[in-house]
């Protein structure tokens, strides 16, 4: 049966907010869009739900996250100064501390909080994509897994690559109509050049969407352009053999063909603007994390040059492990505020502004994934992915302009209501698809045991 969803505000960030408008939601499908009463004409025995003083707009896209790591919120402060140190107590807890169950539990907890949050679609990476390929599609979410790909030594590239094409294909059975798969070569520092090479002709031939990490740190930095650092000395100490392009990270991925399949690229801090201009010229897109690069102290991506460029840049709110919470407008005021404190300034010269915010927070990032032709927007045969959020808290009134107010005044926790492809994921504080008291059990007991001893 259709359904009206009415809200005293209708953003559908294709076209110009409507005043007193609806959406008409049948199936899996958006069949309209508009002022409320000229939809109650067009659509006379609909059931209708009026959110009163509220804002409805596509849902949200979290370009950047790794579920599987929602147990460990928190759990890495005391060496978050050192990202050497942080990835190595990572890699540790999360590969010989938590087993398969848990792994599965900690990203349902994940998929849980970005339902909250009124997260609709979800780009995740993680070496167990069966536990995140399960947990987006019980709690119901849109999204792409990008199963990740390791091998620092260049002698060992074949059999990595070999490594990693039988993971691929052993998910292969696993995708569905709302979550599809990818591939994610982790980053620069972990994946030897040649291994590099297979990985990329591998994800072109088979279509595969890659997303990679690129320019985050100043360590990743220093083992790209000079063989030094905090990487290439773990490398020596260890006997593993790893050639330093000598070039930015950007231009090593185009060197090594990463570029030529249009990834997604998280992170992008430490770009200039041939690095921009690279990525622009390769069709490539951007996951902008603003809170967990500060939170790490990596620094600012060029926001604004990025922008500017006419890059495709989502937003990502890494794991929560760096964050530490999914939140993604939140993250959209972070990055607009923190854009603006380094005096950035678009076309034009006007600063990041709340419409620019939103539009990366549900079309760009729709658009970073490759996935505009089925959401980010709400317009008539689109999927139904869409978020009512309330605008009549102390918080938040008065409202002078509703994109305003969400960006600047609002949060996650604002969310009334969260729809994917039509089913209500999220209503009234409950997400209704998993027993949330089950999970939250298993997520205590997991932390529990993973502060029990020392990593
Ligand atoms: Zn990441």
């Amino acid at each position: 049966m259709m359904k009206l969803y009415c809200a005293r505000w209708v953003l559908p960030v294709a076209s110009a907010p409507i005043s007193d408008g609806a959406v008409a939601v049948e199936g899996a499908r958006i069949e309209g869009v508009g002022a409320r009463a000229e939809l109650e004409e067009r659509f006379p025995s609909v059931e209708v739900e009026d959110f009163g003083e509220a804002a409805i707009l596509p849902g949200f896209v979290n370009c950047h996250t790794h579920l599987e790591l929602t147990a460990m919120r928190g759990f890495l402060e005391p060496v978050e100064g050192d990202f050497f140190a942080w990835l190595r107590k990572v890699t540790i807890a999360r590969g010989t501390r938590m087993t398969t169950e848990d792994i599965y539990a900690s990203a349902a907890w994940g998929a849980v909080e970005a339902a909250r949050a009124g997260v609709t679609c979800v780009a995740d990476a993680s070496d167990a994509c069966a536990c995140a390929l399960k947990a987006l599609g019980e709690v119901g979410l849109r999204g792409v897994v990008f199963q990740e790909a390791f091998g620092p030594d260049e002698r060992e590239a074949s059999a990595k690559f070999d490594h990693a094409r039988a993971k691929i294909e052993s998910l292969r059975g696993g995708e569905t109509p709302l979550i599809t798969l990818g591939l994610s070569p982790h980053a620069p520092y972990t994946v030897s050049a040649p291994l590099l090479q297979m990985l990329a002709r591998y994800a072109s031939d088979e279509r595969l969407p890659l997303m990679m990490h690129a320019a985050e740190s100043e360590a990743e930095q220093l083992l790209m352009l000079r063989g030094v650092g905090p990487f290439a000395d773990s490398f020596n100490a260890r006997g593993i053999v790893f050639n330093s392009p000598g070039v930015s990270t950007v231009r090593h991925l185009a060197q090594t063909g990463i570029l030529d399949t249009r990834p997604l690229l998280a992170h992008c801090v430490r770009v200039d603007d041939a690095d921009i201009e690279t990525i622009k010229n390769h069709g490539a897109s951007v996951a902008h994390c603003p809170k967990s690069n500060a939170k790490l102290g990596h620094g600012r991506a060029p926001l604004a040059a990025l922008l500017r460029a006419g890059l495709a840049v989502g937003l990502g709110s890494d794991s929560v492990a760096s964050n530490n919470t999914c939140d993604l407008l939140e993250e959209a005021r972070f990055a607009s505020l923190a854009s603006r404190a380094a005096g950035d300034t678009l076309e034009g010269g006007h600063m990041t502004g709340a419409d620019d915010a939103l539009r990366m927070l549900t079309r760009d990032g729709a658009r970073a994934l490759r996935l505009e032709h089925l959401t980010g927007a709400l317009a008539e045969g689109l999927e139904a992915d869409l978020v009512a959020v309330r605008l009549d808290a102390a918080h938040q009134l008065p409202v002078y302009d509703a994109a305003s107010a969400l960006v600047f005044s609002s949060s996650g926790r604002d969310v009334l209501l969260t729809v994917v492809a039509g089913r209500e994921v999220f209503r009234g504080g409950r997400v209704t698809t998993v027993d949330e008291d089950e999970l939250r059990a298993r997520v205590r007991d997991i932390a529990r045991r993973l502060s029990e001893t020392a990593v």
